[in-house]
């Protein structure tokens, strides 16, 4: 018997998470069982631990769209007892059981081995939201960042501080937009040179063209501030829109497309082909400085997860939660 985070839903239709012992029959079928080591908490976490958010069908349920661990069976060649393997994606933890547990099984399609210069906390500290921040600079890239500063919304969140981070490193000015005045500190040592309060961007399009300021965005916000940005960007430079944290409207003009040669590329995480990840992961590995990763960390166990879900979706976690399961 092993520890899991089990959600459960009443006759009344509310759910409640609790951490419950389980054992491997109550696991899903799959491939391969892995021991998890350590978990971390997205946005989409803190639907799956609370109201469900349309994404789970079936109760009882163990979230956890993320987990890093070692395989303990596989009935698949391509893993072994003993490999470190990372899960992201796939629509674990949403329509599958997750990661929220000591134990998980899971189809080997949907693992990819640990990346070389990362342990498996390290992967979870980027995790799901990382690895996406990751396939926005790299779509930008493929697009050509232009030479102003490279925007950031909903930067002191889990996309926005990895992408901070990155871009950073890259030698990308960065600039980065956040409702929480204090995070200022935070984000200047993960590299931004530049706050903008979320205020003064997340206002409803008045004027289709504004100054050509941004040279690049990742945006994990959406709705007005997503809109504004678009008449913000310099000429032909693109924006990678990641999240709704903000809102899944759009309420836009098609006039920064078709004056200023602007381009909104899309960003999923979830059915990434496997070598996009495994490059994803590579560069991650490479241009994501570890002191300034680990500076994003809040560590938390399986018991702090109800409370961390309630946290997330209200726009409270700073950077990267690490959850160690056992
Ligand atoms: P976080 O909650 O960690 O970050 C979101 C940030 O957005 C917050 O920290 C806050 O930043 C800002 N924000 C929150 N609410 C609002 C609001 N009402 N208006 C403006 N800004 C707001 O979540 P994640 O980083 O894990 O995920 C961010 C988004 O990206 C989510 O919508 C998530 O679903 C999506 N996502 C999409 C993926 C994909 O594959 N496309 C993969 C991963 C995530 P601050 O306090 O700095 O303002």
């Amino acid at each position: 018997m092993f520890n899991a985070l089990v959600v459960n839903k009443d006759e009344d239709g509310k759910t409640h998470a609790e951490v419950t012992r389980i054992g491997l029959d109550d696991l899903p079928h799959g491939e391969v069982t892995v021991a998890v080591e350590y978990s971390t908490v997205n946005y989409k976490d803190g639907l799956c631990i609370g109201p469900g958010g349309g994404l789970v069908r079936k109760y009882p349920h163990v979230p956890g769209i993320d987990f890093a661990g070692t395989v303990e069976s596989s009935d698949d060649a391509r893993y072994k007892a003993g490999d470190k393997v990372v899960l992201t994606g796939w629509r674990v933890g949403e329509a599958h059981w997750g990661g929220y547990s000591q134990k998980a099984r899971v189809n080997a399609d949907w693992l990819v081995p640990l990346p070389d210069g990362l342990d498996t906390r390290q992967a979870m500290a980027v995790g799901t939201a990382g690895l996406t921040a990751m396939l926005s600079v790299m779509a930008l890239e493929d697009h050509g960042i232009k030479s102003g500063p490279v925007l950031v919304c909903g930067a002191a969140g889990g996309v926005g501080s990895v992408a901070t981070a990155i871009l950073a490193s890259l030698g990308h000015e960065v600039a980065a937009v956040t409702g929480r005045p204090e995070m200022a500190d935070y984000l200047k040592s993960l590299g931004a040179t530049q706050i903008v309060a979320r205020d003064e961007i997340n206002e409803t399009v008045k004027r289709p063209l504004e100054g050509e300021t941004w040279g690049g965005c990742i945006d994990a916000v959406g709705g007005a501030m997503l809109a504004r940005v678009l008449g913000q960007m310099q000429y032909g430079a693109s924006v990678a829109a990641v999240g709704l944290a903000g809102g899944a409207g759009l309420p836009a003009t098609v006039i920064p497309f078709l004056l200023r040669g602007v381009n909104l590329l899309g960003i999923d995480s979830v059915l990434q082909p496997y070598d996009n990840r495994l490059r994803a992961w590579a560069r991650i590995a490479k241009d994501l400085p570890m002191d300034k990763l680990e500076a994003m960390v809040q560590p938390a166990k399986l018991t702090d997860l109800p409370r961390l879900g309630g946290e997330i979706l209200k726009g409270q976690v700073k950077g990267r939660v690490v959850v160690d399961v056992n």
